[in-house]
């Protein structure tokens, strides 16, 4: 049995809070009102495992404001280690979420990070399905080292509640970590290829294999690429059980 530290899973070294989407959302509303800076990480079991491996990721993992839990290689985890995780808490699914809210509440959303004009698509989507989100700018991920400080400006300048900043994970953990005081953005998540699928341009995978929690072979078939960091979910599974075990032997 896992220790219980503040509603937080501990998951190889990264602390993961105990959180339902619902629960998310409602953190997210106290933070936008406090209004400082804050990073928000989905993490999921390829990530968690290369923090396990990459002490700079796994500070940063610990150090931000909440984690959520991301992909079904977590909630097993957490199950295995006696963590009461109840569901996943995808980046894609709080992006849906927190366009709802922003709707209502009147948040600002900026879309930064996927190919050229994806974010933009993106965005365009966003608007048929909330009809009053705004939506005050787009840029895209591939900008370069020298571009940067106009990427920033360009953020600060708009003022959002919530940026949205899809340039994969870790790269888009790194780009908050060092960025997020810069942009003066209260909410900066990271979302991986939440662009990709909201645009269109990628479909996620159908609602029963979501359900069966089987969506990782959905990526892994479409896109035959993924398979040397799908590799690490395997590893990321033993190392979970040399914890267990390990952690069971000290009860
Ligand atoms: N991306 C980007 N800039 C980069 C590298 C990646 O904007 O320098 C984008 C890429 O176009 C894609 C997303 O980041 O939209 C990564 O998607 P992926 O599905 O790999 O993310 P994951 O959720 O697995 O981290």
């Amino acid at each position: 049995m896992g220790e219980i530290m503040q509603n937080k899973a501990n998951i190889l070294g990264c602390n993961v809070d105990i959180v339902t989407l619902q629960d998310t959302i409602q953190k997210i509303n106290d933070y936008i009102e406090e209004g400082t800076p804050k990073h928000i990480i989905t993490l999921n079991g390829e990530i968690a495992y290369q923090a396990s491996k990459e002490r700079k990721l796994c500070e940063i993992i610990n150090n931000v404001d909440l984690v959520t839990p991301d992909g079904i290689g977590i909630v097993w985890a957490a199950k295995q280690l006696g963590y009461p995780i109840k569901e996943r808490v995808t980046g894609i699914d709080l992006v849906y979420a927190l366009c709802a809210q922003a709707e209502k509440k009147d948040w600002k959303l900026y879309l930064l990070g996927a190919a050229p004009g994806v974010a933009e698509q993106a965005s365009h989507k966003m608007k048929e399905l909330y009809p009053e989100i705004q939506i005050c700018g787009t840029q895209d991920g591939y900008f370069n080292e020298s571009d940067i400080s106009r990427v920033i400006k360009n953020v600060k300048h708009h003022r959002p509640d919530i940026i949205f900043i899809a340039l994969g994970a870790p790269k888009q953990e790194y780009f908050i970590n060092k960025y997020k005081d810069k942009m003066e953005v209260p909410i900066c998540i990271g979302v991986g290829g939440s662009f990709d699928v909201i645009s269109g341009n990628k479909k996620r995978a159908p609602e029963l294999m979501i359900k069966l929690n089987i969506e990782w072979l959905y990526r892994l078939l479409s896109e035959p690429s993924r398979l040397t960091r799908q590799l690490d979910l395997p590893k990321f599974a033993l190392a979970v059980l040399k914890d267990k075990y390990i952690s069971k032997g000290n009860h």
